[in-house]
């Protein structure tokens, strides 16, 4: 830290986002990537818009906001676009947090909304999962607070009912509920249709996982127009030009090549069953996923030994140090010959050490 740094955020602890090593040697499995390329249509497309990048992209992001608006039914200004869902989340914690309305968040979640609340100085309380690594729902009944939930959850992968959802928004009535779906196209159900119903609610939507733009940096938020209208004002605060005209393009197209992203988001799922019953088999414990990861431990094997054994075996996979978890290995869920790669090369781990 250089002696200039601003005391207010002296303390403050940064994300640390998984290994992203330049070799090309590793089977990543560590970030939640898609294993599949984007939409042809979506490189074409950005390739083509990459002609005009003498000029800035449309701030309204109309064109996206139009397509994706009428596919999800909702209206234009019920969508705002961000560089990644972390401009969104970071957007929701500046328009809905401050001294007197704190933020929300589990124990164990998404890293980013601890560094959030910290970057945006405002004060931050966790709730414990259940001892099953479910949520409870009644926790965030009434607490006055805006909560922050990933659903599903990462990175236990485990979901949370739509209906449980519905009662957090009606016991929060005069607080915001943002419900973060990074993971929702591997098979849970969308809260995005309740935006109509509830008007404490922000659903946040993303093109890294399912629909493979991780690279691209997109991500959506959804909400009521009240709501919109705030982040959009945080939003031509900071960066009006936020999404770049490639990634538009591309995020345009990929919108209109739906059955693509469909196809993929159905290979991972017949993998992921794949791979659980594989961990299984191996004597693992593999909490219930409904995302494009398995979270993982084994009680031959400590989760930092499996991760760097594997490591060595030249496939990355995620494991974090927070006590509670410290036994697991989240597993991003890739191709069936990866998947097969990953079960070959943790049979042999297990039987050299155990
Ligand atoms: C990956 C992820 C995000 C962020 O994705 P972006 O690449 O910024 O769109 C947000 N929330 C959760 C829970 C995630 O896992």
């Amino acid at each position: 830290m250089s002696r200039f740094f601003s005391s207010r955020l002296s303390s403050l602890t940064p994300y640390t986002p998984g290994e992203q090593p330049k070799d090309a040697q590793y089977i990543k499995l560590n970030t939640n990537e898609s294993p599949f390329p984007p939409s042809p249509l979506a490189v074409a497309k950005a390739s083509e818009a990459a002609k005009q990048l003498n000029l800035y992209p449309d701030p309204t992001c109309s064109q996206l906001c139009e397509v994706f608006a009428s596919q999800k039914g909702i209206a234009k200004d019920e969508v705002i676009f961000g560089n990644g869902s972390d401009e969104i989340l970071f957007y929701a914690f500046q328009a809905f947090c401050d001294e007197n309305t704190p933020a929300l968040f589990a124990d164990i979640t998404y890293g980013f909304y601890e560094v959030f609340a910290q970057l945006c100085q405002v004060p931050y309380e966790k709730i414990p999962l259940r001892d099953d690594f479910s949520i409870a729902p009644e926790d965030y009944f009434g607490q006055k607070k805006t909560i922050f939930l990933a659903n599903p959850n990462a990175p236990t992968g485990m979901i949370l009912q739509k209906s449980e959802i519905e009662k957090i928004l009606q016991n929060n009535p005069e607080n915001i509920v943002v419900v973060d779906e990074a993971y929702i196209d591997f098979g849970g159900e969308s809260c995005c249709d309740l935006i109509a119903r509830y008007d404490n609610l922000l659903v946040v939507q993303t093109f890294s996982k399912s629909r493979s733009m991780a690279g691209a940096r997109l991500g959506m938020g959804m909400a009521n127009r009240a709501l919109i209208a705030d982040l959009n004002t945080v939003k031509y605060s900071t960066n009006p030009y936020n999404i770049n005209k490639m990634t538009m393009a591309a995020g345009i197209a990929t919108m209109q090549d739906e059955s693509y992203t469909q196809k993929n988001c159905q290979t991972i799922i017949e993998n992921r069953a794949f791979t659980v019953a594989e961990l299984n088999r191996l004597g693992f414990f593999v909490l219930p996923s409904k995302t494009n990861f398995v979270f993982a431990a084994h009680d031959k094997i400590d989760g930092a030994t499996l991760y760097q054994k594997l490591k060595e075996k030249n496939i990355l996979v995620r494991h974090f140090t927070n006590a509670r978890i410290a036994n697991f290995n989240r597993i991003t869920i890739g191709t069936k010959e990866q998947m097969q790669a990953l079960i070959c090369a943790i049979s042999q781990i297990l039987e050299e050490t155990t």
